[in-house]
């Protein structure tokens, strides 16, 4: 049986009831960029404070680049998670950008080309994200503490 996780194509919408599961599905969409390449590289989260975005990302990481630890890069801004033969993961956290001049001292056009990049608060930068992107949007429900609902999904309209 597929379990629960796996996604095979884009759009698609589940639900998690743990942690693990939010990583299994994450790590089930890496393994879709892996298969298929045409997905574009860069991989927009939304979702409030403690939904889950940085277990996402660890899923996804436990792919590209397995072992490595996966924290949120809220201070630093950029985590870079590389293991030989795969391409290099960029990991933003955009909670405290205020304002593009802190997007572009931080380098942050420099990253788009040169691996995927998954990007945490992407509400905080409407205006610089890429045309072409994964969306993932996380979810909490009210039936239980524990459940997310993930939309995940490819969007190329122009940003307004
Ligand atoms: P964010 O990066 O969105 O602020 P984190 O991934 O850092 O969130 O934290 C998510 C928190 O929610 C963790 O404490 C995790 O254990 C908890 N959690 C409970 N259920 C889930 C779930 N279904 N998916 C993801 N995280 C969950
Ligand atoms: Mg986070």
């Amino acid at each position: 049986m597929t379990p629960l996780s796996e996604i095979s194509s884009l759009p698609r919408s589940l639900f998690t009831d743990s942690p693990e599961e939010t990583e299994a599905v994450a790590a089930s969409l890496a393994r879709l960029f892996e298969a298929d390449g045409p997905l574009p590289p860069f991989v927009a989260l939304y979702g409030d404070l403690g939904v889950g975005k940085t277990a996402f990302v660890r899923g996804f990481a436990s792919v590209y680049a397995p072992g490595r630890l996966v924290r949120s890069p809220t201070f630093a801004l950029v985590n870079e998670y590389r293991t030989a033969g795969k391409r290099p993961l960029f990991h933003f956290d955009m909670y405290r950008i205020t304002s593009d001049d802190d997007l572009y001292s931080m380098g942050y056009d420099d990253y788009l080309d040169r691996g995927i990049c998954l990007c945490e608060w992407c509400e905080n930068i409407p205006y610089a994200l890429p045309e072409k992107r994964v969306q993932v949007v996380i979810e909490k429900c009210p039936e239980a503490a524990d459940r997310r609902k993930i939309t995940l999904c490819v969007k190329e309209d122009p940003i307004c």
